[in-house]
């Protein structure tokens, strides 16, 4: 006997779990997971439609009180129930409701009015619409000459038309007019069914290579892969400017031939014009984008385009993951390590990880790639999950930069108490001189403050879990430190425990302060500055970095968002003014995100003829992050890395559930907390940690404590989540308490 888990059709509340049902014998052939199905559903046994996103053996109550399946429907399975189906994944695996797993999956709810672009053009001779328009007036058919005296009026209105909808509302002509109008031949009402097209038009060549050794390998091996049925997941690791959005593309084409579909995520401070239209110039009208600046209507649009199979590869961050596609055959994954892959809010999906669940249900294949892969990719990568391949050298010839690590320490020692070292500062006059382009970086990256020494370097850790300290001050003054992992926390030293000097205490970097310290430094120069400030507005941040494109600045200031997307072929100079100021967030990839942003930085100098040079100014010289980011290599920082995780059990060697507690009521989250904590100490094999305040310990007051367990088996914490589920759900006593869960 087969029994189905069938999710009542969405447009119901009750959508929090699955309901059994009974698979009658004649259906078995037919049922699969994704159909669409008749259900008699509660008291009245009102007929529903349900998707079912399960079927087993095993019945899971009485099976004499189970409802039966009463009709399977023919259309087979949809785009909407692989994506239900992944949405009941999302949140068996990541703890949240079924309704917020189902809206992130299907963004688009409201249904939003498909635009229609109607345009009045003339279907005569001026001559004879003169006369037209004189016959109309001599018999007061005012409207009539309205309209026709509006086309007449300009050349332009003549040849290009007029707006429908100007006509209904400025010239106050009913659409019976024109519809006369248009009887007597005299004008002609084109409409397009027009598609809200965010990319706009686009022209120009399309700037295609013959593939290298290296590329040409990477194409046919996917390819040989994919023709003979072999779908896996595939991470490409190369440099930046090795030539993967060509291997993509060249891939993308092949797979578009065999009739599939293509989804391609790219971070969202990637998606520039400049990466889109090169997707767009090699296949024109059947790319489209989603992104969060899209209007409902624009996103509706993009949505049902995909759905009714008008377009075939869709770009985007994120949330393009859910295009609704019926013959999904492969999803690229650009700059795989990009941390805004993984959702901030419940579910706390990581993209990665659902794109190939999706693949695996639809029969697709995944490409990751990346310059600096995530930790867990390369270790999926040289265990076998994932086929490694690697791009060695940058595809057009460049060279990578020169890199030069200055030891912030010494310049202290020297008496040099400007943000610029030495070295920093003569390559800026030099580049200055030469008209050359700079980019100065500050690596501000979940930034939340440490305290270090600035003669020695030593950063406060904490002595349980390798991470910083983070300072708790009282009335603007730092008094104590403390641990947001397990808790533990000390004083505010006095001095330095290490070389003893009084120069302690938390660093702190802005934009601003950097941008008033460059005007004074270097006379007459012409600056950018780019932050969260400078960038708000629709399209803040391409406009500066289009400026400086251009020209109109000599060196640009800016945080993580100047690193990614854009190619300068003018800068040869990246400055890093504290590179390990990201070391110290107190998280366990730190060292990862560090060591990511450093080369990606890096990877900004020198793109096209003119060499470049990087300088990263560090009070931490000799951390491997910094000295592998410098060197360019990858292998020696995950070696390292990996080391570090295996000793303190962090993925990907083992997995972290954080069990986030929310209330308005401080006792409440802190009694809740404890409970918890205790109740994951029963499971043996977990290490736990906490409770503890999380590094915002109140925020818009709903005070929020963290347990954190740490386990090997994915599923244990998988259970531990279903179990605090459940008991929330049974417990009158913690109404006042929400829980969000974050695994790894
Ligand atoms: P990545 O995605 O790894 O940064 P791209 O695919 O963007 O690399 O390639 C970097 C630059 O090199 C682009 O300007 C691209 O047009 C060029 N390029 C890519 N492949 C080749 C090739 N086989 N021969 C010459 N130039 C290439
Ligand atoms: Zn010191
Ligand atoms: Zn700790």
């Amino acid at each position: 006997m087969i029994f189905a888990d069938v999710i009542i059709d969405i447009s119901v509340k009750s959508l929090d779990r699955p309901f059994q049902y009974i698979v009658a014998p004649e259906m078995e052939e037919e049922i699969e997971i994704g159909s669409l199905v008749k259900i008699p559903f509660g008291m009245g046994n009102r007929i529903m439609k349900g998707y079912v996103i399960g079927l087993s053996g095993e019945a899971l109550f009485d099976i004499s009180r189970m409802k039966s399946i009463i009709e399977v429907e023919k259309q087979g399975v949809v785009a909407e129930s692989h994506l239900l189906s992944l949405a009941y994944w999302i949140k068996e695996n990541y703890g949240s409701t079924m309704n917020d797993a189902i809206k992130a999956v299907m963004p688009v709810k409201r249904e939003v009015k498909e635009l229609v672009k109607r345009t009045i053009y003339p279907n005569v001779s001026r001559e004879e619409m003169t006369d037209a328009r004189n016959e109309f007036e001599k018999k007061h058919n005012s409207a009539r000459v309205r309209l026709l005296n509006e086309l007449l009026c300009s050349d332009k209105n003549f040849r290009d038309g007029i707006d429908y909808s100007y006509a209904l509302k400025n010239l106050k002509v009913s659409s019976s007019v024109i519809n006369g109008l248009k009887d007597k031949k005299l004008i002609i009402v084109d409409s397009v069914s027009e598609y809200r097209n965010p990319i706009g038009n686009q022209s120009g060549d399309d700037d295609r290579h013959v593939l290298n050794q290296g590329q040409k390998h990477i194409v046919d091996s996917v390819m040989k892969d994919y023709v003979s049925g072999i779908r896996k997941t595939y991470l490409i690791h190369g440099v930046t400017g090795s030539g993967k959005t060509e291997v993509y593309m060249n891939i993308i084409e092949k797979v578009l031939l065999l009739k599939k579909q293509v989804i391609m995520l790219i971070p969202e401070i990637a998606l520039t014009y400049q990466t889109v239209s090169r997707f767009y110039k090699r296949f024109g009208n059947r790319v489209s984008v989603m992104h969060s600046k899209l209007s409902a209507g624009e996103r509706y649009d993009q949505y049902t385009r995909a759905r009714n199979g008008d377009i075939d590869v869709m770009i985007g961050p994120r949330s393009a993951l859910f295009a609704p596609f019926q013959n999904l055959g492969l999803i690229v994954i650009d700059e795989e390590h990009e941390t805004s892959y993984r959702s901030e809010t419940p579910p706390k999906y990581h993209a990665r990880e659902v794109a190939i669940k999706r693949a695996s249900m639809t029969g697709a294949s995944v490409i990751l790639g990346s310059a600096t892969p995530s930790v867990e990719s390369y270790y999926n990568a040289l265990n076998g999950k994932y086929e490694l391949f690697t791009l060695e050298e940058r595809a057009g010839g460049a060279k990578l930069p020169e890199v030069q690590i200055v030891d912030l320490r010494e310049e202290l020692a020297a008496h040099n108490y400007s943000i610029f070292s030495r070295s920093l500062k003569s390559l800026i006059e030099d580049r200055l001189e030469r008209h050359e382009q700079i980019i100065l970086f500050i690596n501000r990256r979940g930034y939340a403050g440490f305290v270090s020494c600035r003669k020695c370097g030593k950063v406060i850790g904490c002595p349980h879990c390798s991470v910083s300290l983070k300072p708790h001050s009282i009335r603007g003054k730092v008094t104590q430190l403390k641990c947001h992992y397990c808790g533990y926390s000390e004083p505010m030293p006095a001095e330095c425990p290490d070389c003893h000097s009084k120069y302690i205490g938390t660093f702190g970097l802005g934009t601003q302060q950097v941008e008033e310290m460059v005007r004074k430094t270097f006379d007459g120069a012409r600056v950018l500055r780019m932050d969260a400030d400078t960038t708000s507005g629709k399209d803040g941040h391409e406009n500066i970095l289009k400026q400086f494109e251009e020209g109109e600045a000599d060196i640009l200031i800016g945080t993580q968002m100047i690193v990614k997307g854009h190619d300068f072929p003018n800068v040869t100079l990246v400055g890093i003014l504290a590179a390990d100021l990201s070391l110290n967030v107190g998280d366990y990839r730190a060292s990862e995100r560090t060591f990511q942003l450093l080369s990606q930085a890096a990877g900004r100098a020198g793109r096209a003829k003119k060499p470049g040079k990087v300088v990263m100014q560090t009070y931490q010289p000799e951390h491997y992050s910094i000295t592998s980011a410098a060197a360019q290599n990858y292998e020696e920082f995950y070696e390292k890395e990996i080391t570090t995780r295996q000793m303190l059990q962090y993925p990907p060697i083992s997995n972290i559930l954080g069990v986030l507690v929310l209330s308005v009521n401080e006792a409440s989250a802190d009694n809740l907390a404890q409970v918890l904590c205790n109740k994951m100490k029963i499971y043996e094999d977990v290490t736990v940690l906490g409770p503890t305040e999380t590094s915002i310990s109140k925020a818009n007051d709903v005070y929020r404590r963290v347990v954190y367990g740490k386990c090997a088996d994915y599923n244990i914490l998988c259970s531990i989540k279903n179990q605090f589920e459940e008991y929330m759900k049974d417990n009158d006593k913690h109404k006042d308490c929400r829980l969000i869960f974050e695994f790894n």
